[in-house]
């Protein structure tokens, strides 16, 4: 995940939740990926603050430290130099048919694209790969970076001989959560997130402004819960009543305005547990740094041990 500040819901129920999941029955690796915060955002002042709170969101939500190493891409140099190999193995005609920088491209209104950033899935590929992951639990836009990966994989292992495996991205039920404002992806660049750490209070406010089915105006009117945003949400944070809300929905019964304070009350106490979490690791700035570099100096040890196995390939030094 990119370190650009506080999560919203949309991170946690496309991949965090499964990456605390996934942490059961595999041996996770967890990145702060602070080099591809740059592709969007140049300004690097607040970078370490963004990725100290994210690595708490991370926390709160259960991943176990111990168990998972977290750490910093920036850190941990081999991202870079496997990154520089992996661009030899790909064509920026390939790079340049990748449907979700096409995306950030039209919705940032990016006129002129840089190198970086049209090469990040590369980085990327560097990322999963520096550690051999074989399961990648991400959103549905990362999907086709996981993609990339797998062809980068190939391409290295039938030319060199096999050191990696070819990853498989893991997808949620949720793997696009749409934002507030009805738009396709909750996202901090649209404006249109519930922060994890959002006050009560915050998300009521917040949830009163979240767009419904259009041609529901007002108590009484017959709604359409499978186009309605409202409905989505519920659907993840309401399970038990989501039949009743439907019904409610489509006979005209229940109201709008009733339906997104009761979302708005599931939501937050689902959060509940986490706003804990975080309260404590806010208090205890010194552990989180501890956790930080503890998962710096293990992620290194796998990297250098990649790294040694790329250059034997490829007979390097
Ligand atoms: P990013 O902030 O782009 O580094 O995204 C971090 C992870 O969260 C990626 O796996 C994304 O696919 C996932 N993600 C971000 N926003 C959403 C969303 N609205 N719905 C589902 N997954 C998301």
């Amino acid at each position: 995940m990119r370190p650009t500040g506080k999560l919203h819901l949309g991170h946690l129920v496309g991949a965090l939740e499964n990456w605390v999941a996934l942490q059961k029955d595999f041996q996770n690796y967890h990145l702060i990926a602070d080099y591809h915060a740059l592709t969007t955002n140049l300004d690097t002042s607040e970078l370490y603050a963004n990725s100290i709170q994210m690595l708490i969101d991370w926390l709160a939500a259960g991943i176990d430290p111990k168990q998972s190493p977290v750490f910093r891409q920036s850190q941990i140099k081999e991202h870079t130099e496997l990154f520089l190999i992996f661009c030899m193995l790909i064509t920026t005609s390939r790079l340049e048919r990748n449907p979700t920088v096409k995306e950030q491209v039209r919705d940032l209104k990016i006129e002129n694209i840089s190198f970086g950033h049209l090469g990040y899935p590369v980085l990327q590929a560097a990322d999963i790969l520096l550690y051999k992951g074989e399961v990648v639990p991400v959103g549905e836009d990362q999907v086709p970076h996981v993609e990339i990966t797998r062809e980068i994989a190939r391409h290295f292992n039938n030319r060199y001989g096999k050191v990696f495996p070819e990853p498989e991205a893991k997808l949620t039920k949720f793997g696009r959560l749409p934002g507030l404002d009805g738009a396709t992806k909750m996202s901090k660049s649209a404006d249109n997130t519930i922060l994890l750490s959002e006050e009560p209070d915050i998300i009521r406010a917040k949830m009163k402004k979240a767009v419904t089915d259009p041609l529901k105006i007002r108590r009484g009117d017959p709604g359409r819960p499978e186009v309605c945003l409202v409905y989505t949400y519920h659907q993840k944070f309401s399970t038990p009543e989501v039949p009743e809300i439907a019904a409610g929905c489509r006979s005209g019964a229940l109201a709008c305005v009733d339906c997104k304070a009761n979302a708005a009350n599931h939501i937050i106490e689902y959060l509940a547990p986490m706003r804990e979490k975080r309260a404590y690791f806010e208090k205890h700035p010194a552990e989180v740094e501890s956790i930080l570099h503890d998962g710096e100096t293990r992620a290194q040890k796998a990297a250098h041990q990649t790294m040694g196995e790329v250059h034997e390939a490829m007979k390097l030094g």
